[in-house]
C-alpha cells in the first residue's frame, strides 16, 4: 500500500515546527513528510533587525534545515515553490520539478505591504528574510564608503519608515549599531542622522500610554530624530517625501509599515480574504480537508470580527496543533480544535532596553530585554534542545552558513 504523502511548504516558524512535531507523531513507515523552502536555512524572523545591521553573527540567526530536521523522517528539498495545483494535488516548482502530496501545510509567511505608496518597492529597504536584511546592512556599508567620496549628508541619514514593533527594534539596533560601523569606515559618528517617520501620533501606537512614553524617552536618548503624525507619500532614491510637503533627502529608508500574506498564495487557487489564506477551527482550509495552512500567510478569526495578528507567536502556536491534525486526519481520528493563547509581547529597543506586555505587567527596561533573550533561547530550546542553543550562542560546532544578500 501506498503511503500518505504530507507536503510543508515553507520552513520558517510554522513549517519547520510542523515537520519537528510529525517527526515525533507519525509512526515508522506511516507517511512520507516532505518539507520545501527556498533556502537551505530556517532564520530567527524575529532578529532580522540585527542581521540588518550587523550586529549579530549570520549562523547565529541562520540554521542549517538539514541539520534540523530528521533526514530518516522528513525528506528536505531546497526549492521555491512556484504555485500548486489543488484538484491534482501537486506542488509545482521553480525549474520545473513537481510534487504529489496527499495532504498540504501552506506556511509560506508573509511579505512587506507598501500599500501601493510609489518608489517604495524600487527604493526602500525591507526587513523581510535574511537576505533581505542582510542587504540592508551591505547597503548602509556601501553608503558609508561613499560618503567617503562625496560628503553627501543624504548617504548619511538612515529613515526606519513605521514605529511598530519592527520599527523600534530597527532604530533601537541602528542607535546601538551605526557607531561601531562608523568606526569601522573612519565616519565621524555625529554626522549621522537616525530618524523614525511614523503616520501616528506616535510609535508603538497600539500599546499602553506608559509604554509608548518609554519607547519614546529611549528612542530619544539614542538621539534618534522622531517624526510622528506624518504619513510617507513617496520615496525616490534620495529622498522621501511626507505629507504636509515635507520631504528627508536620505539615501537609506527602511521600511517597516506594516507586513500581508506572502502574494504566492494568490497563485494556488485557494479561497483568500485579506488576502490570506481563511482557515477553520482546525486550521484546515475552508471547505478544503486536505489542506492546511499556519502562520502570517493563513487566516485564524478569533472570532466573528477580529482574526489573529500575524506573529511568530501564533505560528508557533498553531504548528503542532497542525501536525497533530493531519495525524489524526490520517488515523480516522478526531480533530483538536486550535486554541490561541497570548502569552504576552516583548519588543527590544537595541541589547539593553525592550517594552513589552505580559498579561496586565508592563515590561520595560533591562528586565524586558532580559525577557526578550529568555523567549528567543526557549525557541531556540523547542526546536534543537539546549545544544542548538550552546551552537547557536557558542559557535560551537558550526560551519558558517552560506547567504547571499538580495532585495
Ligand atoms: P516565515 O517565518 O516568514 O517563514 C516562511 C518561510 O517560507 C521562509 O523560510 C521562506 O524562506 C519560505 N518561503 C517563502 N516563499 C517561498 C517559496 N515560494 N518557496 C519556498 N519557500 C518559501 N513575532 C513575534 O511573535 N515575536 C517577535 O518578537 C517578532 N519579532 C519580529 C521582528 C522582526 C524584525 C520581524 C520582521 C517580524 C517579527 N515577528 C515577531 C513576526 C514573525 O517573525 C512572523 O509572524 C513569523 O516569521 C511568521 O512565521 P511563518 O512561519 O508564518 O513565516
Ligand atoms: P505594524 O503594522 O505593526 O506597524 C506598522 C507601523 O507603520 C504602524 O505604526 C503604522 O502606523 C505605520 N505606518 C503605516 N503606513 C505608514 C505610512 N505611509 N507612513 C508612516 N507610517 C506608516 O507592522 P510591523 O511593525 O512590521 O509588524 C508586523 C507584525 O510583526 C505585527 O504583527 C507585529 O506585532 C509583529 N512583530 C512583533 C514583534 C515583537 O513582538 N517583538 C516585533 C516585530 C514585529
Amino acid at each position: 500500500m501506498t503511503k500518505p504523502k504530507i507536503v510543508i511548504l515553507g520552513a520558517g516558524y510554522g513549517g519547520i515546527i510542523t515537520s519537528k512535531r510529525l517527526e515525533k507523531l507519525l509512526k515508522d513507515g506511516e507517511a512520507d513528510v516532505t518539507l520545501i523552502n527556498k533556502h537551505d536555512y530556517h532564520y530567527i524572523t524575529t532578529q532580522l533587525h540585527k542581521i540588518g545591521v550587523g550586529t549579530a553573527a549570520d549562523r547565529q540567526f541562520a540554521i542549517s534545515i538539514p541539520d534540523l530536521v530528521d533526514s530518516n523522517k522528513t525528506r528536505f528539498i531546497k526549492s521555491s515553490v512556484s504555485t500548486v495545483d489543488i484538484q491534482n494535488q501537486l506542488v509545482h516548482l521553480d525549474g520545473g520539478d513537481t510534487i504529489e502530496y496527499d495532504y498540504l501545510v501552506t506556511a509560506l509567511g508573509f511579505e512587506v505591504e507598501t500599500f501601493g505608496i510609489p518608489g517604495i518597492k524600487e527604493n526602500a529597504l525591507a526587513i523581510r528574510s535574511f537576505r533581505s536584511s542582510k542587504a540592508i546592512y551591505h547597503h548602509i556599508t556601501k553608503q558609508l564608503n561613499l560618503y567617503k567620496e562625496d560628503q553627501d549628508p543624504s548617504r548619511l541619514t538612515f529613515v526606519v519608515a513605521g514605529g511598530g514593533f519592527t520599527g523600534i527594534e530597527m532604530l533601537g539596533e541602528l542607535a546601538e549599531g551605526l557607531p561601531n560601523l562608523c568606526r569601522q569606515h573612519n565616519i565621524p559618528f555625529e554626522k549621522v542622522k537616525i530618524i523614525a517617520v511614523e503616520a501616528a501620533q506616535s510609535v508603538i501606537p497600539f500599546f499602553p500610554k506608559q509604554s509608548i512614553k518609554y519607547a519614546t524617552e529611549t528612542l530619544e536618548k539614542f538621539n534618534v530624530e522622531l517624526m510622528t503624525s506624518k504619513k510617507i507619500l513617496e520615496c525616490t532614491p534620495e529622498k522621501l517625501l511626507l505629507e504636509s510637503d515635507l520631504e528627508i533627502p536620505a539615501r537609506t529608508i527602511i521600511w517597516s509599515c506594516g507586513v500581508k500574506a506572502n502574494s504566492i498564495v494568490e497563485k494556488f487557487g485557494l479561497p483568500l480574504e485579506k488576502g490570506k489564506i481563511p482557515v477553520d477551527s482546525y486550521l484546515r482550509v475552508k471547505n478544503i480537508t486536505n489542506v492546511f495552512s499556519v502562520g502570517d500567510c493563513s487566516l485564524f478569526m478569533k472570532d466573528e470580527k477580529s482574526y489573529l495578528p500575524p506573529t511568530a507567536q501564533v505560528a508557533l502556536q498553531q504548528a503542532p496543533v497542525c501536525a497533530q491534525n493531519i495525524v489524526s486526519t490520517l488515523r480516522g481520528n478526531e480533530l483538536k480544535v486550535f486554541e490561541y493563547h497570548h502569552k504576552g509581547t516583548v519588543a527590544s529597543i537595541g541589547n539593553f532596553a525592550a517594552v513589552g506586555l505580559v498579561g496586565r505587567f508592563r515590561l520595560s527596561g533591562l528586565f524586558g530585554a532580559f525577557m526578550k533573550q529568555v523567549i528567543e533561547a526557549r525557541y531556540l530550546f523547542n526546536l534543537g534542545g539546549p545544544a542548538l542553543i550552546l551552537k547557536q550562542h557558542f559557535r560551537i560546532d558550526r560551519d558558517p552558513v552560506k547567504i547571499t544578500a538580495k532585495q
